[in-house]
């Protein structure tokens, strides 16, 4: 009993559970498939794994202010400037790199040619362009009233952007039914009685979740005036820091509900799955060509540019973040990650908090490698199903529209099958060919956000090392951050 306690009790022993949890809710999954469950049981039945989501989201919005606030103000302007300024640079950097590992492969296997699928084209629904894609980056970076950013937003006025077939339906997105006479149609969720043969989807992106970036930018702001103030500013950056530590006292307790959660997440999306016999072969060669390019950027190019830069084993730090991965793999979502990331970073990798209280939250809104990856390869092959030729202006384009629109991707659950109507409208392909790789996207979307995650820790080590002269202790390894209970 003793030896089972003390397994449990270590960090490893959480990991290997997280682990055990994945495998068994694809087993449960699966097994379930065959049985004929309810709409009402299968709610019941996910229901721990709503739980889980629910509790990662709640701890989102006072880790990131209270992480960004505390932060920064305890730093000097010129570290500050010179963290930001590298802090940015790096993740665009990377962000290209891995457009260019997706551009390269799907070039090469070119999953869309032959003649087996058919371009969706069901003609000229709205769409989003590029133009107003990057006004609503910019608009969501200046939110017009702070509170309501921090809301959950189901917003109708939002410029429909996809016509789907009804039958492709998902839960995670809101759906608007043309109404002639009303210009903002109706929004319907789930079910619609009789069914319309066109709905159009909105983006989940700006419509289901809070203003993440425009909270970020307020955030850092805010601390590094606090930090500038001296003595007044003291007390709302004892407040922060109190707040940044009840929240990963909070997370080191909830752990330990994660494995159960898990299993039911897990299993409840497995349940769901459209049966995979019915997925043709080209979408096969498409999450093929998408998940190589993400081992190739994730487990070759980023621990190599880790490498390079700071002469350590990359290996060793990112088995400190596998807790992270797997939680990434079991949400999809990269902002839901956030705090165990955070608390694999502190604990295992030791990175000093000040940078990873910036270079983490910054990283889980703007940089999503993997995303951008699959945005490039997902349009070309959308181009090669169409028989479009792309000339080399074009691919181009589409590496700047994909770097861009990952950018502007939110770190929710396929985000990034929207924001790709920005790369696709850039080159004159139809977005509601979207349709196309709709059926795989929820695996892929796992699998990018593992990346989406790993690119942000490995940054925040790399900017540790780069910082190093800055925050004397801030290089790995140097200094042991404590436990948090
Ligand atoms: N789910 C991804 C994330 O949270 C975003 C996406 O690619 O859809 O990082």
């Amino acid at each position: 009993q003793i030896e089972v306690s003390s397994f449990l009790l270590c960090r490893n022993g959480l990991l290997t559970l997280s682990v055990i949890a994945v495998v068994t809710g694809c087993t449960l999954g699966f097994m379930l498939r065959g049985t004929e469950l309810s709409t009402q049981a299968k709610i019941y039945f996910s229901f721990p794994g709503e739980l889980l989501m629910r509790m990662l989201k709640m701890l989102i919005l006072p880790l990131i202010t209270s992480s960004l606030m505390s932060g920064l103000s305890s730093m000097e302007s010129k570290a500050c400037c010179r963290m930001g300024v590298l802090t940015v640079t790096y993740y665009l950097w990377t962000t290209f790199i891995a457009v260019v590992v997706g551009i390269v492969l799907v070039l090469i296997i070119k999953p869309g040619t032959g003649t087996e699928m058919e371009s969706n084209r069901l003609g000229g629904g709205p769409v989003m362009t590029s133009a107003d894609a990057l006004l609503d980056l910019i608009r969501n970076m200046v939110p017009s009233n702070l509170i309501e950013a921090t809301f959950q937003q189901y917003k109708t006025d939002l410029i429909p952007i996809l016509r789907v077939p009804t039958k492709t339906i998902q839960p995670n997105f809101v759906y608007v039914v043309p109404d002639d006479n009303d210009p903002k149609g109706r929004t319907v969720y789930l079910e619609l009685t009789p069914p319309p043969d066109v709905i159009y989807k909105t983006s989940p992106g700006s419509s289901q979740q809070m203003n993440v970036l425009g909270i970020v930018i307020f955030s850092a702001t805010m601390g590094l005036l606090l930090g500038r103030m001296g003595e007044r500013g003291a007390p709302l950056v004892n407040v922060c820091q109190c707040i940044n530590e009840c929240v990963m006292k909070i997370i080191n307790a909830a752990v330990w509900y994660f494995p159960f959660g898990i299993i039911f997440l897990v299993a409840g999306k497995i349940l769901d799955m459209q049966d995979p016999s019915t997925l043709g072969k080209k979408l096969g060669w498409y999450g093929i060509t998408v998940l190589t390019g993400l081992f190739v950027h994730g487990l070759v190019l980023l621990p190599l540019f880790y490498f390079l830069l700071t002469r350590k084993n990359p290996f060793s730090y990112i088995r400190g973040l596998l807790q992270a991965m797997v939680i990434a793999l079991a949400t999809s979502s990269s902002s839901a990650t956030l705090p165990i990331t955070m608390k694999c970073l502190l604990e295992n990798c030791h990175v000093d908090r000040q940078i990873a209280r910036f270079v983490l939250p910054v990283g889980a809104t703007i940089n999503m490698d993997g995303t951008a990856l699959y945005e490039a390869v997902a349009a070309i092959f959308i181009a090669q199903v169409n028989d479009y030729e792309l000339d080399l202006g074009q691919l181009v384009t589409i590496s700047i529209t994909a770097t861009a629109a990952s950018i502007g991707a939110a770190g929710i659950p396929q985000a990034g099958l929207v924001t790709m109507v920005i790369v696709l409208t850039s080159v004159g392909l139809p977005p509601d060919d979207i349709t196309l790789i709709v059926a795989i996207d929820w695996i892929l979307d796992r699998f990018r956000t593992m990346i989406n995650v790993l690119g942000d820790a490995l940054a925040a080590g790399i900017i540790a090392h780069l910082c190093r002269k800055d925050f004397p202790l801030s290089e790995t390894g140097k200094v042991k951050n404590r436990r948090w209970i």
